[in-house]
């Protein structure tokens, strides 16, 4: 019996039954999978049956070909559960064929973490294999959204010829809360805690080591990316997080931790948001909230130039919104 946390999974109920049927069909189609044509990705082996292809912490540009996010997967009894598909078709080839390197058993889902491009654009390359994909219904809302203009944008930041063969392809399941799913013979943990770095963030916890696939709920050593985000919702999702019993963290950017390392994302979201709440408090534009709010304690991970002034700008026009829709609705 998994030990309760806080009452944060409230639902430990089986997916569907429609689940299952394509879980079923899939074991067969995706069993003995090898592909020598395929690039070679490193595989890091955290804990027994547990492995991290980790990515290098990056903007997406043409020389990493937009393979900036952490990729994971178990290894059930029966088969292996991967956490995020990658940037492209041929990242997603790639990945699988990481995994067959480490075991002849057949991929049985992969569960997309959040709606970003890095992490579902290569769906493709596990639908052409049969695979079932599982992500919350928020992220698929969201994919279809928004995918076609973050196909575009990432071609142009990574180039066509890393795009090649990448087409849009949507999870056939879902989930709209924390559950647990027995798959593979392993017994996971979806949780979502609501609107934090996206709409539909889903970590992945495996009660059996200990280890959180947290997506990008957690950034080591980068600053997050907030365009997406509430960032209220992702400091209390990371105050929730920090009640499971993790003892190996697999971020979605940087490297591989443990319990401890939740807290610096948290950190910066919550001084971020203090300082931000201070200029506007005083009266101060936009333009004087990103001079003002400056976090010299983060100032070298990746990113801060390019991106920590956007994320003030984010969190001001949350602020914006909330004060002026407390004022309307004080005035009704
Ligand atoms: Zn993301």
């Amino acid at each position: 019996m998994f030990p309760s946390f806080s009452g944060l999974l409230p639902e430990l109920s089986p997916l569907r039954r429609p689940l299952r049927a394509v879980l079923a069909i899939a074991c067969c189609l995706s069993a003995g999978f090898a592909d020598a044509a395929v690039e070679s990705l490193p595989v890091r082996r955290v804990a027994r049956d547990i492995y991290v292809i980790p990515a290098p912490i990056a903007d997406a540009d043409s020389s990493n070909r937009g393979r900036v996010v952490n990729t994971g997967f178990v290894v059930g009894r029966k088969g292996v559960i991967v956490i995020d598909s990658g940037a492209n078709h041929s990242h997603g080839k790639a990945i699988l064929a990481a995994v067959a390197r480490v075991t002849r058993k057949p991929v049985k889902l992969l569960i997309n973490t959040h709606a970003h491009p890095q992490n579902v654009l290569g769906n493709s390359a596990f639908a052409e294999r049969g695979i079932p994909i599982l992500a919350s219904a928020a992220t698929v809302t969201a994919m279809a959204e928004r995918c076609p203009g973050c196909l575009a944008s990432l071609g142009q930041s990574v180039g066509d010829e890393a795009m090649r063969g990448t087409r849009i392809q949507l999870p056939d399941s879902t989930v709209a809360e924390s559950q647990s799913l027995k798959i593979a013979g392993r017994q996971l943990h979806l949780v979502h805690l609501g609107h934090a770095h996206t709409e539909g963030d889903l970590a992945v916890f495996d009660g059996a080591t200990g280890t959180l696939f947290s997506g990008d709920l957690v950034y080591r050593g980068q600053v997050p990316h907030l365009s997406e985000a509430s960032s209220a919702g992702w400091i209390a999702a990371l105050d929730r997080g920090i009640e499971l019993p993790i003892r190996i963290l697999i971020p979605g950017r940087g490297p591989v931790g443990g319990p401890g390392d939740l807290a610096p994302t948290r950190r910066y979201l919550s001084e971020l948001k203090s300082r931000v709440a201070a200029a506007y408090q005083q009266g101060r534009s936009v333009d004087e909230a990103i001079e003002l709010a400056g976090l010299a304690e983060f100032s070298g991970w990746q990113g801060y130039a390019a991106r920590h002034g956007r994320n003030v700008q984010h969190v001001y026009f949350e602020i914006e919104r909330d004060d002026l829709r407390g004022r309307q609705e004080g005035s009704q």
